[in-house]
């Protein structure tokens, strides 16, 4: 790679955002940081600006805007605010890669938009793929702008497939850690609490992503991503409970063949490679060390205990806007449950209602998604208010 890859980070805030920046920290002659976005997070975001000196940052939240904006008055930074204005910054044409790591629907229009501009995708917002998965891949392929995958299992895919004929894949097994409550019994799900479901085993998320993880709906959002970025049939996605959390998935060929991408549980490793597809980098962070794994295991998943992985599997085959309603149910629940709303196990009863509530689109448009949301969400809040 001869010039430096200028990217910009949409959600450098979160989780993923700031192992990113961790990467490029690592790789200062390769890397420059070009975008910064927060919701929120004003402090972090000034305190990421001043490190590393992005051309622009954005924060969502209006009523910070003159506070960031004051803060950094000495620096040669420019700040936007508003929703649309991360539409308008993607727009930018010195950028290379976009990093998408926002979490949730509201990830879906920046990305889209950065689509457009036909950069560089580095994909972390799972949820854009599971609510216009077939939109999304086919505007790529339109504007000629690649999406590399950075949720690690499907990274782990993407590297498996280089080099080989699509057409040769028999099926993909997506592994899962099994989350923190694999070893619980369905009656004693009833009563976790909260602070249990943070407490994940093997990766250190955001909190969305982490009760996700904890339902098992994670695995199933990412069975549906899976679809649509590997054009796979719901039948050729096979979740395995590998609780090592070290091989981060596989692919099985049509002559028997499996090839596994295998690794260190740590997210800096995908988004790097993401960042420098097709060329690999040398890395200091922990290498693995294959003799402190001699045992691997694996399992299928229990689907009576984690009932929200057989719902997001269910809506996998039943398509049109059905993933958008899973999608905006789920992301109310778990907000819900954060908020000490709701328990555990109604987070998967909710989502399952809501499914009920909402009218089926089989092909919707991209307006058709966005008032699907909106519906889902009010459907979802009248359903806490009146059932649970
Ligand atoms: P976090 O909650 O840690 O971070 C989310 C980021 O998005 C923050 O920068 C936050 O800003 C910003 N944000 C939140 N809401 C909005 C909004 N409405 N508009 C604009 N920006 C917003 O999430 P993660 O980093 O854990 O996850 C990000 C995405 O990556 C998710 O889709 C997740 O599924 C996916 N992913 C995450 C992994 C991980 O290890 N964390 C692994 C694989 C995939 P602020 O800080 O101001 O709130």
């Amino acid at each position: 790679m001869s010039k430096k890859t200028n990217i910009a980070i949409l959600g450098s805030t979160g989780s993923i955002g700031t192992q990113a920046l961790e990467v490029i920290s690592q790789n200062p002659d390769i890397f420059q940081v070009e975008i910064l976005t927060a919701n929120t997070n004003a402090d972090l975001l000034i305190k990421q600006a001043i490190k590393y000196s992005p051309n622009t940052v954005v924060i969502i939240d209006e009523l910070k805007y003159e506070y960031v904006k004051n803060t950094l008055f000495d620096h040669d930074i420019k700040v936007y605010t508003g929703k649309d204005a991360l539409n308008y910054v993607v727009s930018f044409s010195t950028i290379d890669t976009v990093l998408s790591a926002i979490v949730g629907f509201a990830g879906l229009e920046s990305t889209i938009a950065a689509i457009k501009t036909g950069k560089r995708i580095a994909l972390a917002n799972k949820e854009s793929l599971v609510v216009a998965g077939k939109i999304i891949t086919d505007l790529s392929k339109q504007y000629n702008a690649p999406i590399i995958p950075v949720d690690s299992e499907h990274s782990a895919i993407f590297q498996c497939l280089v080099g080989e004929d699509t057409s040769s894949v028999k099926n993909i097994y997506l592994t899962a850690s099994g989350g923190p409550f694999r070893h619980k019994s369905l009656s004693e799900l009833n009563n976790v609490t909260l602070s249990d479901a943070l407490n994940h085993p093997k990766w250190n998320m955001g909190n969305k992503i982490t009760i996700d993880s904890a339902t098992l709906m994670n695995k199933g959002l990412e069975a549906i991503e899976a679809k649509y970025l590997f054009n796979l049939k719901p039948e050729q996605i096979e979740i395995v409970v590998h609780p090592e959390s070290i091989i981060h998935s596989m692919v099985k060929f049509n002559d028997g063949s499996v090839k596994a991408q295998i690794g260190n549980p740590d997210m800096r490793v995908p988004i790097k490679y993401a960042f420098t597809f097709p060329y690999r980098i040398g890395t200091e962070f922990n290498n693995f060390d294959i003799f402190a794994h001699s045992s691997l295991h694996f399992e299928k998943p229990d689907l009576e205990k984690f009932p929200a992985l057989n719902i997001a599997l269910n809506v996998m085959k039943t398509g049109g806007n059905a993933t958008c309603v899973l999608n905006a149910a789920n992301e109310i629940a778990v907000n819900a449950f954060l908020n000490n709303k709701i328990k555990f196990t109604q987070i998967s009863t909710l989502v399952e209602e809501a499914l009920t509530r909402v009218d089926f689109i089989k092909e919707p448009t991209l307006n058709n998604l966005f008032e699907t949301d909106k519906t889902t969400r009010e459907i979802s809040l009248k359903i806490i208010k009146e059932k649970l």
